[in-house]
């Protein structure tokens, strides 16, 4: 006798949704059975939201964050931003914290990671040529480091500082307190605030 089991398209619904961050056996068999419960539009109105994301989100070519493809981020253009303030982080998934905060008024510059030559990845790996050139564009710009306080967040830093002084601009660093290598999403509001009010120039 063979043992019960699903059918095999809903088997191999769930072997997909399994397959996704954070999502287990347990949960990806609940979220296939609510599909099928939902019907036909509810999975025909996920598919079309997945392939627009696929098609239409690119990565700004100016700062890095998140974009309408081949466009620049709404932060980039906005004339009401300071731009003569660069915040530096890792990640485009470490700009929106900084933002919820509503203390920042500058621009980002996302580097792409962080210098780790263990893991093989160095600073022409990162967006640091780019950075380099739009603090040329604004001499006397302060560059804010938020990158993370771990070992590789401070060779970043560091590495950073050292490009980044000769090009007449103020380098500043937030303040301790700051997650280390976890990302600023790791990071509540209020230290957040306290960082970046906190900062200091290195
Ligand atoms: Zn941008």
């Amino acid at each position: 006798m063979k043992a019960q089991d699903y059918p095999s398209a809903l088997q191999g619904l769930i072997g997909q949704l399994k397959r996704m961050p954070g999502i287990g056996s347990r949960g990806a068999e609940r979220l296939a059975l609510w599909f099928l419960q939902q019907g036909r539009n509810e999975s025909a109105t996920l598919a079309h939201a997945l392939l627009l994301a696929n098609e239409e989100v690119g990565y700004c070519p100016d700062c890095g964050f998140f974009s309408h493809r081949g466009h620049s981020c709404s932060a980039c253009t906005d004339p009401e931003r300071d731009a003569r303030q660069i915040c530096v982080v890792e990640q485009p998934t470490d700009v929106l914290p900084i933002e919820r905060c509503g203390l920042y008024r500058g621009l980002y510059h996302c580097l792409g990671g962080k210098i780790s030559p263990l893991d093989g990845i160095m600073p022409e790996d990162l967006a640091v040529k780019k950075l380099i050139a739009r603090v040329s564009e604004r001499q006397g710009c302060e560059v804010i480091l938020a990158v993370g306080s771990d070992v590789e967040g401070e060779a970043t830093a560091l590495y950073l500082r050292g490009e980044l002084l000769p090009l007449n601009c103020r380098v500043s660093r937030l303040a301790q307190g700051m997650p280390a290598g976890a990302g600023l999403g790791h990071a509540d509001t209020v230290t957040l605030m306290r960082a970046l009010e906190g900062r200091q120039l290195i």
